[in-house]
């Protein structure tokens, strides 16, 4: 007799990554010949710096092979601690034990949302927003509640929205700014008053500031810059993106004692300490300053570059999309009264017929919209919009 798999309880309304998704098949048909586009990328189509990759191999040739702390190693914490210190306007400088290192700016954020949430508490998320918080929020055991931004507000939202969508069960709010996938950037004006909403009412924040280095016309401000207090407020951050680390999976949260401790007594359970030798790295990223800042300066010139290369072909086509002001992604928005379907026929139909890959805007909780990524080289980013725009007239 075969016994069916049936899932328990705890994973039986997971959805499959679809930001993962599209890549994989994307990845597929260019293994099978296909000269597939890919706009559906997540990740810096640049290398890791060589300065860390070498710091990497100094560290393994000196040891760096075995268990650290769970929280990571102390250098580590120490110069993120010291980097949030510097940015921030609050008089407490952040200590080493605050910051809790994981594997992956995902695991940081996985653990807060398991840490802070439960049954019976509802998480505010603005919406459009990367897929998994929903999910992290989900198998913590608590309701995600999409908030959707305006069409005026570039699909941001303001502070008079998540007061309409709380009630006496909300306990969170997660912010990611510059956005994932809208690549919208709140300024601090716009973060004041949220910020402010939040404290009055005793939510937990959790700041995603995963992509604040990539940022195309002004720095981009962090929940730091304008809060009054720490007290309630989780921020994280990571090397994959602004350093081109992706596969190396280091992230991090920055948070108050005692709710680091319990992260880390959370994750001692599940993976311990993110690899030795990725920690090892990260340290070089961060402590290297200035090598580290000119390849940013590099990799932000180049996107700017495809920014703006971009931005003009979706103008001249007349499509509405959001303008980005930083991260590496557009959203564009899938004319619902033509015969296109939903973003998610579309972003099929572009790429069995047209071999361009993007994501559908459902995996952001907004299906009437794609997004395209333009961490690609120059020419492929183009040609994947022009094919894009043939499909859309
Ligand atoms: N947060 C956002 C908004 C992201 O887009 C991503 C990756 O796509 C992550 C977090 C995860 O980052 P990491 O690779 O550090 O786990």
């Amino acid at each position: 007799m075969t016994h069916a798999f049936v899932p328990s309880s705890n994973v039986a309304a997971l959805r499959e990554s679809a930001t993962i998704a599209v890549s994989a098949r994307a990845k597929a048909l260019r293994a099978s010949g296909r000269p597939v586009i890919d706009l559906g990328a997540g990740e810096p189509d640049s290398s890791t710096p060589a300065f860390v990759a070498a710091a990497a191999a100094t560290a393994v040739a000196n040891g760096a092979t075995r268990y650290t702390q769970v929280e990571g190693i102390q250098p580590l914490r120490e110069a993120i601690a010291a980097d949030a210190t510097a940015r921030s306007q609050l008089r407490e400088p952040v200590s080493a034990s605050d910051v809790v290192v994981g594997a992956g700016t995902k695991q940081a954020l996985f653990n807060a949302c398991f840490t802070l949430f439960g049954p019976g508490d509802e998480v505010l998320i603005p919406t459009p927003a990367w897929t998994s918080y929903y999910e992290m929020i989900a198998l913590a055991r608590a309701t995600p509640v999409a908030v959707r931004g305006t069409r005026e507000r570039d699909l941001k939202v303001d502070a008079t929205q998540l007061r309409e969508a709380a009630n006496p069960r909300t306990r969170g709010l997660i912010l990611n700014s510059p956005c994932n996938p809208t690549g919208t950037v709140y300024s601090a004006d716009e973060l004041g008053p949220i910020l402010a909403l939040a404290a009055d009412r005793g939510w937990w924040v959790l700041s995603d500031e995963i992509y604040q280095r990539i940022s195309f016309d002004s720095p981009a401000p962090s929940a730091l810059d304008v809060v009054t207090s720490r007290e309630r407020l989780v921020l994280f951050n990571g090397v994959a993106k602004a350093y081109a680390m992706t596969g190396w999976r280091i992230g991090w949260a920055i948070a108050p004692p005692e709710v680091a401790k319990t992260m880390t007594a959370l994750q001692s359970h599940t993976t311990s300490n993110a690899a030795t030798v990725s920690q090892h790295a990260a340290l070089a990223a961060l402590t290297c300053r200035e090598q580290a800042d000119s390849a940013i300066a590099a990799m932000v010139a180049e996107l700017r570059r495809r920014r703006d290369a971009v931005c003009s072909l979706l103008r001249r086509a007349q499509l509405d999309f959001i303008e980005p002001g930083g991260a590496f992604y557009t959203f564009v928005r899938i004319p619902t009264e033509s015969e296109l379907g939903d973003g998610s026929d579309f972003a099929r139909r572009l790429l069995e017929d047209r071999d361009v890959a993007v994501v559908p805007g459902a995996a952001f909780g907004t299906p009437d919209w794609v997004r395209l990524s333009f961490a690609a080289p120059f020419d492929e980013v183009l040609e994947g919009v022009r094919r894009l725009i043939r499909e859309l007239s």
